[in-house]
């Protein structure tokens, strides 16, 4: 499929979305999900808050003249097709779920800037030679494992998963479906076939430091990390700490630390410059103050773009347990959390994205990103590009989340003018 990349002016080649409108859709957005008493946004998959922001978003969409439907998996796609061409669609999204006590831009910048360049396109008259799709993706965020509504419509979802999902409170999907007025079944049927999608977009804060620091607007998205995560239990025997000579003792906690101060020389060693691994949870048992640990539980989380590199970091991790378990006369286990494979953007849509930058004046970087999004399920299935903006001092997840408004306009036209492109717009 040819991208049509060389047209050096286009229909609305000169066009900026409104700025007023995005930051005004933002902020109302913030409001839904709010709890009294708590910092935050708490709009969980499903729940009340999730709930009060999809309707405000169907809202905006009505309001809008643009139509709208929801899925089964409760996705809510909003299009803009004036000329009911029935062609592969160009299709961008986000999620308005969020995790506990959220900021006010991860997921909503990409959904609200969505819904602001669909009404841009429509006020302007501009008709695109392909159907434009906006999609607000379910529970990205991962109440029920995470990216579920992407994983729907690339058809990755089994009906065991449907029926084993439960949230750290033990509510299964189902329930929270039911609750929210949807059947978890129907996620199956869900799939978007790819012959139908032309390709896929994702504007998204950066939640890192990097363009922060360098002070660069726009971050072009070359691959998404793919991420293992590990529960991993030394297990040596728990004995008096007063009583046992240091030299005959088996503890689990002394193997954890030699084990955690030698991460990154594996990394180093098999990783390559992007890799990342974390020990962010840890449990000492018995846990008393004056008893040699017997089990030291621990989570791994690591993650490269290289799916080589990555299965090459398993099995150094995997060796150096052993190693240090060996020598501490002790033993390990692990159970494999999640395996999520790395995936790359396509280097068609990424030029797209790369000419509109320049064509803006605008500054760039191409980077990776360490983060799990959307658009990593959306490339099971289609060409996909992203667009990242910077988030200040890489903060997210958090309410400290921010990002300067210039940046948020900055990204939305980047969105907008990807959009012309990649669809073909023309004038009426
Ligand atoms: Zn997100």
């Amino acid at each position: 499929m040819n991208l049509e990349l060389h047209r050096s002016i286009y229909p609305g080649f000169f066009m900026n979305i409104n700025t007023e409108r995005l930051l005004s859709y933002l902020n109302e957005l913030s409001q839904k999900g709010k709890i009294s008493g708590l910092q935050g946004i708490y709009r969980l998959a499903f729940s009340e808050g999730d709930l009060a922001g999809r309707a405000f978003f169907k809202e905006k969409i009505n309001a809008a003249g643009l139509s709208e439907f929801t899925d089964g998996c409760g996705n809510i796609h909003a299009f803009y097709n004036p000329d009911k061409l029935d062609l592969p669609e160009v299709i961008i999204g986000s999620h308005i779920d969020s995790v506990p006590a959220a900021g006010h831009l991860d997921g909503s910048l990409g959904v609200m800037a969505g819904l602001e360049c669909l009404i841009s396109l429509k006020e302007q008259g501009l008709k695109p030679e392909r159907p434009i799709r906006l999609i607000a993706f379910s529970d990205e965020e991962g109440r029920f494992g995470g990216t579920l509504g992407s994983m729907a419509i690339a058809g990755d979802l089994t009906p065991e998963m449907i029926e084993s999902s439960k949230d750290l409170n033990g509510i299964s999907l189902k329930q929270a479906m039911q609750a929210a007025g949807l059947n978890a079944k129907d996620c199956l049927q869900c799939r978007i076939h790819p012959d139908k999608i032309h390709c896929f977009l994702e504007l998204h804060i950066e939640q890192g430091p990097v363009l922060d620091q360098l002070k660069i607007p726009i971050g072009i998205v070359e691959g998404i990390a793919g991420i293992m995560k590990w529960n991993v239990r030394f297990i040596g025997v728990s004995n008096h700490a007063g009583t046992t000579p240091m030299n005959l003792r088996q503890d689990a906690f002394l193997a954890l630390s030699e084990f955690s101060l030698n991460i990154k020389k594996i990394l180093d060693q098999s990783g390559s410059e992007r890799s990342v691994a974390t020990i962010g949870k840890v449990q000492l048992s018995p846990g008393t103050a004056n008893t040699i640990p017997e089990t030291a539980s621990f989570s791994l989380d690591f993650r490269d773009t290289d799916p080589e590199i990555l299965s090459a970091l398993q099995k150094e991790f995997r060796k150096e347990l052993s190693r240090i378990a060996r020598e501490n006369r002790i033993m390990f286990e692990f159970d494999v959390l999640s395996s999520i494979e790395p995936a790359k953007c396509d280097p068609d849509v990424i030029s797209v994205i790369e000419e509109t930058v320049k064509e803006r004046n605008l500054n760039y970087k191409k980077m990776m990103s360490g983060a799990v999004h959307d658009t990593q399920v959306m490339a099971h299935i289609t060409r996909t590009g992203m667009i990242f903006v910077p988030s200040c001092g890489g903060r997210s997840h958090s309410t400290a989340e921010w990002t300067h408004p210039e940046d948020l306009e900055a990204g939305a036209n980047v969105l907008l003018h990807a959009i012309l492109k990649l669809s073909g717009v023309k004038h009426d």
